[in-house]
């Protein structure tokens, strides 16, 4: 019977996980989308600029929309780790339970990840201590 529970809370949260996750990833998706297209328009402003201004044109009059964009694509690159950072944090979570079914075995000669029950070590065929 405790086994059950075990697997049942462990369900639990690895939903709860799963769920803020999805949600915290489904936002960032979001705001990486706005960005692109903030960065779509200044593109568009900027072409229209040159367009208009094509017989003195100078650089100093895209320049605001150049910073602009430069800002916005550092500010995707800041989302996508934090993407990245979310997942692997769910990894650690999921994967982590001390006891659960997904606990991994350290290989003790090359400190690889083995699922837990593995009779061999997945990267280097080093036998695993149970
Ligand atoms: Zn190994």
């Amino acid at each position: 019977m405790a086994g059950f529970m075990d697997s049942v809370n462990k369900g639990l949260a690895t939903l709860n996980v799963k769920t803020s996750n999805l949600m915290e990833t489904s936002k960032i998706k979001t705001a990486i989308t706005n960005k692109e297209n903030e960065i779509a328009s200044l593109k568009k402003l900027i072409g229209e600029t040159v367009y208009l201004n094509r017989a003195n044109f100078t650089m100093d009059m895209i320049k605001e929309q150049l910073d602009g964009i430069e800002e916005k694509v550092s500010a995707i690159e800041d989302l996508k780790k934090q993407m990245a950072a979310l997942e692997e944090n769910e990894k650690n979570i999921l994967g982590g339970g001390a006891g659960g079914a997904t606990a991994k075995v350290y290989c003790s000669q090359c400190g690889a990840p083995n699922e837990a029950g593995s009779k061999f070590c997945e990267k280097c065929g080093s036998k695993l201590a149970e």
